[in-house]
């Protein structure tokens, strides 16, 4: 944006000049995030789709998308600049609005940055990360931590494979068919609790979107998160869902300050 039309427009600066993608920071950097669009008015959160109404966590996921503009709001307000508008835009063109209310971005801010600093305390104290984690269905089922958290792959074993929106599972691999065209292929997996019921299933995937898992030898361990149902309730993949070897998945270590 060149200087005249950043006057024009009445925006500092320093927004003027950042890129929608850069990441912005607010209370003292305690605070870090990029919002996905910015114009003088109205800050604006992309998602592939919005969750259907008749879901039971559906109004709490969307409560979960004002609270990241209510963030996001700060963030730029920091910059000297307060978005008049939060709109949460789907891939459909569906559109939610709201106007921005600037204390309850505040208040949304300070409970987060709270937060923030009662688990610092804690892991300062010698706490355990795990410990302090508090998986559940809405939390985890969005997370994209999912498929390397050990805290949730533990409360999935201990609660009898919980029924998140996008299924997650662990199994086996019993053998592989490689497919045709050198894209499409299956994997025959025995997976873990209620998910394996019915026995081995047999999982189509793509090179192209999943992976090449064609080489595993029987009883390579997976991980499949962010999977579908089939009609008659098992699991299959999608383009959303992912395939891991177990053995690749990196460890988590939480490192001393000594
Ligand atoms: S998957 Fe792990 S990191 Fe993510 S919300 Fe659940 S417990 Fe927290």
């Amino acid at each position: 944006m060149t200087q005249a039309r950043r006057r024009r427009s009445g925006m500092p600066r320093s927004l003027a000049s950042a890129p929608w993608h850069c990441l912005l920071t607010a209370r003292g950097g305690r605070l870090a995030g990029r919002p996905d669009q910015y114009d003088r008015f109205t800050v604006t959160e992309y998602k592939s789709a919005l969750p259907d109404p008749s879901w039971a966590e559906s109004a709490s996921i969307i409560d979960g998308y004002w609270r990241q503009l209510r963030l996001y709001s700060v963030l730029i307000g920091e910059t000297g600049s307060w978005p008049t508008t939060a709109r949460i835009v789907a891939a459909s063109g569906q559109t939610l609005e709201e106007q921005v209310n600037r204390t309850a971005c505040e208040v949304e801010a300070d409970s987060a940055v709270s937060a923030l600093d009662v688990m610092n305390q804690a892991l300062e104290g010698g706490a355990n990360s795990s410990a302090l984690a508090n998986p559940g269905k809405l939390a985890c089922g969005q997370c994209p931590f999912l498929a390397i958290c050990p805290v949730f792959w533990s409360w999935c074993e201990a609660s009898s494979w919980p029924e998140i929106r996008e299924l997650a599972a662990r199994g086996s691999i019993e053998s592989v068919d490689p497919g045709m065209d050198g894209d499409l292929y299956a994997v025959k997996v025995s997976l873990r609790g209620r998910h394996g019921g019915g026995g081995p299933l047999s999982i189509a995937l793509r090179r192209s979107v999943h992976g090449d898992l064609t080489g595993c030898p029987t009883g390579t361990p997976l991980r499949i998160v962010f999977a579908n149902t089939r009609p008659d309730g098992r699991l299959r993949a999608d383009i959303s869902t992912c395939v891991f070897r177990e053995d690749e998945i990196p460890e988590i270590r939480i490192a001393s300050r000594s």
